[in-house]
């Protein structure tokens, strides 16, 4: 799939705005506010899909003529979310210049399908949201939807995953999902709306930054002139001045660079983790041995592979050292959860192996020999 921006303007690209359109008053404050903050894009939900009733579900289409308002008055562009052909053709009636599709509606293929029918001919640039699961595929199956309809203007907003239990984000960020996507559609605009992510306005500056060093396009932030009154998401909007300091506040860093020096230290540096690298694989497949070779011995004992004992000791001991090693409790988590899975997966090849025979742990080969 091939893209063109949806913004022709330098990187990076700000989208502001609250996150719900609550009254016209509120709207036009806002975007005052905004106006001369550089942003690029105004935002404000008019339709809002809440995850349980009884929550503010938007203005509805008189929402839009709030939007051609802010237009005339700032001559900002604005957006707003669709989650049905009717959400469409209202925005493409009022003018709206740039539609996003939410993070409950890229979830369900019917209903982009459904949006993505409606923008056929079209020529409005489509921002879309993650799924709110954390389903790679699903994220650019939206995307290859619209495309399909014949859409090019397209970006991606990161928004991070639902997660359940107790986190410091509300949606986990899981950052590799968008570097994935990143590399594999190099001129696919990602943006980085750190409101959702964050769920709270303490760490969106921090969390600003970190999309700033990872070379998104731009960022989404909520924004709302009184944050505290906010219909929907108060916790985490800021006001249009807190807005513009923090972007202010922001460090921009180069892509890149050719200085000679750079490059030779760099280079040293890459060779030594190149061999740590290395290192750690064979490390990693030493211990895979051994855990082969327990899996004969209780294979021989008719011992269960699974000892829920021995796993709580292992996960405390890797934390303690992890936390001595300045490695974060998040890392050392899904480091054990990757190798723990991978010795399960060997250890039951061993046990499912063909009952008669010898096991031959030490050769890497786990089929019995006959
Ligand atoms: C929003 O942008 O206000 C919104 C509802 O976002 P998401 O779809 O990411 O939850
Ligand atoms: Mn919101």
């Amino acid at each position: 799939m091939q893209f063109q921006p949806v913004f022709n303007s330098d990187r990076p690209i700000q989208i502001a705005g609250p996150c719900s359109a609550e009254t016209e008053a509120q709207v036009l404050a806002t975007a005052h506010g905004l106006k001369d903050q550089g942003i690029h894009l105004f935002r404000a939900g008019i339709w809002k899909p809440r995850t349980r009733p009884g929550a503010f579900e938007g203005v509805g289409t008189p929402g839009l003529k709030w939007l051609q308002r802010v237009k005339q008055e700032t001559g900002l562009a604005v957006t707003t979310e669709v989650a049905n052909a009717q959400h469409v053709y209202d925005c493409l009636k009022y003018g709206i210049d740039v539609l996003w599709i939410g993070a409950r509606t890229t979830v369900n293929p019917f209903s982009v399908q459904e949006i993505a029918d409606a923008l056929e001919g079209a020529d409005v640039p489509v921002l879309v949201k993650n799924p709110v699961n954390p389903d790679y595929k699903l994220w650019v199956g939206a995307i290859e939807r619209l495309h399909k309809a014949g859409l090019r203007r397209i970006a991606a907003v990161h928004r991070g995953f639902s997660t359940y239990g107790d986190s410091k984000y509300r949606n986990l960020p899981r950052w590799q999902m968008a570097i994935d996507l990143m590399q594999e559609f190099p001129d696919l605009e990602i943006i980085c709306d750190i409101s959702h992510i964050c769920g709270r306005r303490d760490i969106l500056a921090e969390t600003a930054q970190k999309a700033y060093d990872l070379n998104y396009d731009g960022l989404m932030v909520e924004v709302h002139p009184e944050p505290d009154q906010a219909w929907s998401d108060a916790a985490q909007q800021i006001t249009p001045e807190r807005y513009g300091e923090m972007i202010r506040g922001l460090m921009r860093r180069v892509a890149s660079t050719n200085d000679p020096e750079y490059l030779a230290r760099i280079e040293n540096y890459r060779t030594e983790i190149d061999d740590i690298d290395e290192e750690l694989i064979q490390l990693i497949a030493r211990r895979m041995l051994l855990v082969r070779e327990i899996g004969v011995v209780k294979k021989e004992k008719n011992v269960a592979v699974l000892q829920p004992e021995r796993f709580r000791a292992l996960r405390e001991a890797l934390h303690r050292r992890g936390e001595k090693n300045e490695l974060s409790p998040e890392f050392i988590a899904m480091l054990l959860e990757a190798v723990h899975q991978e010795s399960i997966t060997q250890q039951e090849r061993i046990m499912n192996a063909a009952e008669s025979g010898k096991l031959k742990a030490k050769s890497g080969k786990w089929k019995a020999e006959s």
